[in-house]
């Protein structure tokens, strides 16, 4: 089997990539170790920056999206003494949209399929081979049978846990990584969302989250000890801490149902630098994550992929490497600012096991500063807009 790019993994980024190289005439291959099924039943991220919606329009999957996706303009941020509005419309003219990431994956498919894109599920043993020459190509297995895929370049989209990074030499790669001692218990329920805004909370309890997919369908957090299994927290302990940890106000409005997704995520900052090598490229959760604090992990993948895609265009347009070259560097200086703000924003909003007093002054003191200063709202809503690709 031979194509032009080799695409590994059909998550997101595989998925976006392949779609707007299809459209541009260039021919992927996407190899994909999980069943269809699986990969569309991940609930995972929902809240997608301009920029995205963006590019998800040039790829041709934007119908769905325009028509069900919800416009939101502004968040609020509110601790034990504050309660602030963050007005993305009035500070940066923009806004987000809130679209399941399953949504995405579900109409980036249903495109591959109609484009007639060769999409193989269930791979096995997928390694990519002789990257460092003119000639890479991709070795799996596929219903019980060794396979090569001979390609010009290879993309690396294979999620945190998949095989390209470790294809990059161990002495030529530098991973930069920070986890945090708490998780977040995430469920998604049947029921109206609490408001028409997205809600974070800092309180002395810990963080919590009120977020949504549509407007039947909420994701709510709080933040739990690493320890925790979600088999320990039933629904109504859930609800419980959700409202404990909500202003009065709110909590009275809250609708709760029964979870019909529940699960404890950890949260990690993770960079692999360089995100090249010869002839591989990496993309998306392969080569950085982020705590979900700012809804930035299907959003950095996507910028990825506009840098990449970018690239490989003008590869074969014009026969210009010199976005290939520059891919990493180029991807890498956007990937950092997020991971800047990522981490920010997770330090202000929960409360750490050994924070001291004076620690937690100073977190309600840039809260306070937060709600009453034009400019630190102004770098907050440009962030989680999203920066400029
Ligand atoms: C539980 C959870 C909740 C999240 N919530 C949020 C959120 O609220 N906001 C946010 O912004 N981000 C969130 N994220 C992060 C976001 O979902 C990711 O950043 C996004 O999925 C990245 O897309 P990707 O395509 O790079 O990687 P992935 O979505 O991980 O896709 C990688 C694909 O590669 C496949 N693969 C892996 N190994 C192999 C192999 N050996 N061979 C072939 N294929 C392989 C995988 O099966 C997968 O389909 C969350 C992530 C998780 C796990």
């Amino acid at each position: 089997m031979r194509c032009q790019v080799a695409i590994i993994g059909g998550g997101p980024a595989g998925l976006l990539l392949g779609q707007l190289l299809h459209r541009a005439g260039i021919d992927t291959v996407l190899l994909e170790r999980r069943s269809r099924d699986h990969v569309l039943s991940r609930v995972r991220a929902g809240v997608l920056e301009t920029g995205m919606v963006y590019l998800l329009e040039a790829a041709g999957v934007g119908a769905r999206l325009r028509a069900e996706g919800l416009i939101h303009d502004s968040v609020r941020i509110v601790s034990d003494s504050t309660d602030v509005k963050i007005d993305f419309k009035a500070l940066t003219g923009r806004h987000v949209v809130i679209y399941g990431q399953t949504e995405v994956t579900h109409d980036l498919y249903a495109a591959r399929d109609a484009a007639g894109a060769v999409t193989l599920h269930d791979c096995d043993a997928v390694t990519p081979c002789d990257i460092d020459t003119d000639a890479p190509y991709v070795s799996f297995t596929h219903d019980g049978q060794a396979q090569r895929l001979d390609c010009d370049l290879i993309a690396g989209c294979d999620g945190f846990h998949g095989p390209s990074r470790h294809a990059i030499p161990a002495e030529h790669r530098t991973e930069f990584e920070k986890t945090y001692p708490f998780g977040w218990l995430g469920i998604l329920s049947q029921t109206r969302p609490v408001g028409p805004e997205l809600i974070y909370a800092n309180t002395a309890r810990g963080f919590a989250l009120c977020s949504q997919r549509s407007p039947e369908l909420s994701r709510y957090y709080v933040q739990c000890a690493l320890s925790d299994s979600p088999d320990d927290w039933t629904d109504a302990m859930f609800w419980d801490e959700l409202r404990r940890r909500l202003p009065a106000h709110v909590a009275e409005t809250l609708i709760t149902g029964p979870s019909i997704e529940k699960s404890i995520a950890p949260l990690r900052s993770f960079v692999c630098v360089p995100m090249q090598w010869g002839r591989l490229y990496l993309c998306g959760d392969a080569a950085h994550i982020v705590p979900p604090t700012g809804a930035k992990g299907l959003n950095t993948a996507a910028s990825d992929v506009a840098y990449l895609f970018d690239a490989v265009h003008k590869y074969y347009d014009a026969g210009d490497e010199t976005g290939l070259a520059d891919y990493s560097t180029r991807a890498l200086a956007r990937v950092w600012k997020v991971q800047r703000f990522s981490w920010w924003l997770t330090n202000l909003l929960h409360r750490f096991p050994d924070q001291s007093r004076f620690d937690i002054e100073v977190q309600q003191a840039e809260l306070a500063f937060l709600s009453e200063s034009h400019a630190a709202q102004t770098a907050l809503a440009e962030n989680y807009v999203g920066l400029p690709h």
